[in-house]
């Protein structure tokens, strides 16, 4: 079932965009203020980080970016060399080797039009054709990522009055922070596939994918930025536009699952509560007689304090965490994955010893910490081993920003349910259906992507052919005109 292989790294197309932002706008401590908001944020990535500073008249911005968390990226010296009162920041989640600091957000470019910095969580979907298209143009790109994309729809945009017309030929997930000599400008998609939160401190106008970074800098939550909203913040103040085609609100529920921070608001719904009432759903739907229930910390904490509760078994913290390592699932190789998952986590012995035990997760991907958390515990002595997990089984890619391997390594997709329970060596599993997850948010259905769960993709995504035309484009791109180009690769479209 294990692959030794390592897996290949990310090519343009690829999901691979598990990121945060964040923006200021108008306060004297710009540059320090993002710093803490992308430490707030660091959850969301923890491969590069970057702030790019303006102060709106010396027409050279300030940046700095590097690889590693906020916290070993900058320095106080290097956060005093970004003046400003207004910045843009950024943290990148990758998952392979292919990552380096050239990829590494914000993206920082001279246009025409003066200097333009961006930072980008999500995924385009129509990435590649984008890029062949604006590189038959004439367009240089310098990364291998697709949110510059952005920066050269709007450093060529046509109608120089009305730029942001020109983000209008991207599709897929984009929750984006921009900054112009004059203005900053928050974008989140017509789907609003990520979050993007506006906030206030001192007079200054704040943006951040998570309300937890707001917590940390004591600014005032506002409100959230709509699906295919726009906000234009400037000296004169904030206002919006609209300048994409309506699209079905798609938020997505994996945010609320496992990778929103627990002290963070979406859609007016805490992030923890909501964890908890899955716990609670769990528990009614699949009950189990047991002595203790336990998490694996920290992602299925609250799920198992909602079940301990809802069925009244007491909740032990057995499982003892190392906080100094990074998540498991970053290590290019299974086998260091493995070794991974068993220094982060270390078992209380004497707690499950002869017990009958829930052990709780968010979620199963390829089935590696499960199935080693099992482990433990048979090792430590428990005489029954449960497994629930707080959301349902896995069983799709993600092509709009949230990083999963590909289908044939998730674990639901290979398996019956019996056969990973088998697997896992647990007595018995339990998921979490869709109905019970979404009733667990309060929030109606239709509000959210849940294609990993049940394959319906709000909008499409046609990896083979993207995958083609980046292996092609080198010369033949610019060899012919764009009209050309889609009949050139219409051989590897699928219907
Ligand atoms: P696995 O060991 O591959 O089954 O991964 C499951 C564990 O990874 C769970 O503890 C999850 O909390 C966590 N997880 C789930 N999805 C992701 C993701 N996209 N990135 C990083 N970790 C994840």
């Amino acid at each position: 079932m294990e692959n030794p292989q390592p897996r290949a790294p990310k090519d343009l197309n690829k999901p691979s965009h598990e990121c945060g932002v964040f923006a200021i706008f108008g306060h004297a401590d710009a540059a320090i203020l993002t710093y803490y908001g992308l430490f707030a944020l660091q959850h969301r990535g923890q491969e590069s980080a970057g702030i790019v500073t303006s102060d709106g008249t010396n027409k050279v911005f300030g940046s700095h970016k590097g690889m590693g968390l906020v916290s070993q990226v900058f320095t106080m010296k290097d956060l005093e060399q970004l003046p400003g009162d207004r910045a843009i920041g950024h943290v990148r989640y990758s998952t392979t080797g292919s990552s380096n600091l050239k990829n590494a957000q914000p993206f920082l470019v001279d246009t025409s039009r003066g200097q333009l910095a961006i930072a980008h969580n999500g995924n385009l979907v129509n990435a590649a054709q984008l890029r062949i298209e604006l590189e038959a143009e004439g367009s240089i790109f310098q990364t291998t990522v697709d949110s510059e994309i952005a920066l050269h729809l709007l450093a060529k945009a046509s109608d120089p009055s009305n730029p942001l017309a020109s983000l209008r030929r991207m599709e897929g997930a984009f929750s984006m922070v921009i900054m112009g000599e004059n203005e900053l400008i928050g974008v989140r998609d017509p789907f609003g596939f990520r979050p993007l939160s506006l906030g206030r401190l001192d007079g200054a106008y704040v943006l951040s994918s998570e309300t937890c970074a707001f917590d940390l800098i004591h600014a005032e939550f506002l409100r959230e930025i709509e699906p295919g909203e726009v906000v234009i913040i400037d000296k004169d103040g904030i206002r919006s536009e609209w300048p994409f085609r309506r699209a079905k609100k798609s938020f997505c529920i994996f945010e609320y699952v496992y990778f929103a921070r627990p002290d963070s608001n979406i859609d007016d719904m805490n992030v923890k509560e909501v964890r908890v009432q899955m716990g609670r759903e769990l528990a009614r739907l699949h009950p189990v007689e047991a002595d203790i229930v336990v998490p694996v910390p920290d992602s299925g904490i609250y799920a198992a304090l909602g079940f301990s509760d809802e069925l009244g078994i007491p909740f032990d913290l057995a499982f003892v965490r190392n906080h100094y390592i990074g998540r498991t699932f970053i290590q290019p190789t299974q086998l260091i994955r493995d070794f991974n998952v068993r220094v982060k986590l270390n078992l209380i012995g004497e707690a499950v010893r002869g017990k009958r035990v829930v052990v709780i997760d968010d979620s199963i991907v390829r089935g590696t910490t499960a199935r080693t958390r099992v482990v433990n515990l048979r090792e430590a002595g428990a005489k029954e081993v449960h497994v629930r997990i707080s959301c349902p089984p896995h069983k799709h890619a993600c092509y709009y920003g949230i990083d999963f391997p590909d289908p044939e390594k998730l674990l639901a997709n290979q398996m019956t349910p019996e056969q990973i329970r088998d697997y896992l060596g647990a007595d018995s599993l339990g998921y979490l259906e869709v109905d019970s997850m979404v009733r667990a948010t309060g929030l109606p259905k239709e509000n959210f992507c849940m294609a990993c769960f049940d394959g319906h993709y709000p909008l499409p995504y046609d990896e083979a052919f993207d995958k083609y035309v980046m292996e092609n484009r080198r010369g033949k791109a610019r060899l012919l005109p764009p009209a050309v180009q889609p009949a050139l690769f219409a051989d590897t479209k699928s219907s």
